[in-house]
C-alpha cells in the first residue's frame, strides 16, 4: 500500500489521499479505523453550578435558569472540537497510570483530563442588549495553554442568556474513541472511490461537453486542453471531469450525441481517499495515527492466531 496526498490537498482541515497497490477490503479498513479508531479529545463531563447569584457591586439578582436544559449546553460542549495533542503523551481515563484503581467519581488527573471553566452572565437589567450570546470562547482553559480552544473554534454558540440569567460550569475533556461516541470521531465524510483515468475517446462529439462552458473546481474550462494524448491522469482534473459527465449523461437528453465520447477507465489497486475532520487534529496526523491502529491491530491479531494454533 502507497499513499500520497492529492496535489493541493490538506486543504483545511480536508483532505484527499491517493492510496496505490491495494484493494478495497484493506482501504475500507483504513476508513473505519479513522472514523472508530482514531483517539481524539472531547468534553465529556460538566459540572454546572445551579442557584442565585448576587452581583456585588449592583445588587443585581442572577439565576442559573436558561432557555436550553443542561444536557443540550453539555451535549454542544462535547461537539466543541478541543485541540488534540497526540504528542502530549495524554492517557485514556481507564488507563490512567494514576487513577486506574481509583473509584469512578475520584478519577480525573492531569495525565488524563483538561478542564475548562466558563462564568458568564446574561446583560445587566439596564442594559440595551435584550440576551448575550455564549460562545466557545467564553471556555477558561484551565490546564495547559496547548489546549486553548483555537481561535477559528471561538465563535461556536452554546446558548443565549437573557438578563438576569448566567451559566457557570466546570468542563472535562478526556481522551475516547469515534466507536465509543460521535464526539469523539475525529473526522468525518470519510469515503473512498476508484481512481480513474478519463480518456478523450470521440473529440468530435466530446464538444456536446465542451461547449457547456463548465469549469473545473479551480476555474479552468472543461475542453481538449485538460488531455494529453487523449487522456487526463490528474487526480483532481478527473474527478472534475467525472462530475461534469453528469451533464452529458442519461436521462440529460444529451447522451445520444454525447455518445461516451469520454470514457473513465479504472486504474487497477488505486483509490481516492478523502475525509474531513473536525478541526481537534491536523488532517496528515488523523490519517498516520489510523494506519498506526491498523498496525498494532493486526500484529495482535497475528499473536492471537499463534497462540490459538500453540
Ligand atoms: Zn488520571
Amino acid at each position: 500500500m502507497k499513499a500520497s496526498a492529492v496535489d493541493g490537498y490538506p486543504k483545511g482541515n480536508k483532505m484527499k489521499i491517493l492510496i496505490e497497490g491495494t484493494d478495497a477490503s484493506q482501504v475500507n479498513a483504513l476508513r473505519r479505523a479513522i472514523m472508530a479508531d482514531v483517539p481524539k479529545m472531547a468534553i465529556s463531563k460538566v459540572m454546572f453550578t445551579l442557584g442565585v447569584n448576587q452581583d456585588n457591586n449592583r445588587g443585581e439578582i442572577f439565576e442559573s435558569v436558561n432557555a436550553l436544559p443542561d444536557e443540550v449546553i453539555a451535549h454542544r460542549l462535547a461537539m466543541i472540537p478541543i485541540p488534540t495533542q497526540p504528542d502530549e503523551g495524554m492517557a485514556f481515563p481507564d488507563e490512567c497510570e494514576n487513577c486506574m484503581d481509583l473509584a469512578e467519581e475520584d478519577k480525573g488527573c492531569p495525565n488524563c483530563q483538561v478542564l475548562y471553566t466558563l462564568n458568564v452572565q446574561g446583560p445587566s437589567a439596564d442594559s440595551d442588549e435584550p440576551y448575550r450570546v455564549v460562545r466557545a470562547g467564553d471556555l477558561t482553559n484551565v490546564s495547559d495553554p496547548l489546549f486553548d480552544i483555537s481561535e477559528e473554534m471561538k465563535s461556536i454558540p452554546i446558548t443565549y442568556l437573557a438578563q438576569g440569567q448566567f451559566l457557570e460550569f466546570i468542563a472535562f475533556a478526556t481522551l475516547g474513541r469515534g466507536r465509543d461516541h460521535a464526539k469523539w470521531a475525529a473526522a468525518s465524510a470519510v469515503t473512498f472511490q476508484p481512481c480513474y483515468e478519463a480518456e478523450l475517446k470521440k473529440p468530435k462529439k466530446a464538444s456536446v461537453l465542451f461547449d457547456l462552458s463548465l469549469t473545473t473546481s479551480d476555474g479552468r474550462p472543461i475542453d481538449a486542453k485538460l488531455f494529453s494524448n487523449k487522456k487526463c491522469t490528474d487526480i483532481s482534473t478527473v474527478l472534475d471531469i467525472e462530475k461534469a459527465l453528469h451533464q452529458v449523461g442519461h436521462g440529460t437528453g444529451r447522451d445520444a450525441d454525447f455518445d461516451e465520447a469520454i470514457l473513465l477507465n479504472k486504474v487497477d489497486g488505486s483509490f481516492v481517499f478523502s475525509f474531513e475532520t473536525d478541526g481537534s487534529l491536523a488532517p496528515e496526523a488523523v490519517f498516520n495515527i489510523a494506519i498506526e491502529e491498523l498496525k498494532s491491530r493486526f500484529s495482535d491479531l497475528g499473536e492471537d492466531f499463534g497462540r490459538a494454533f500453540a
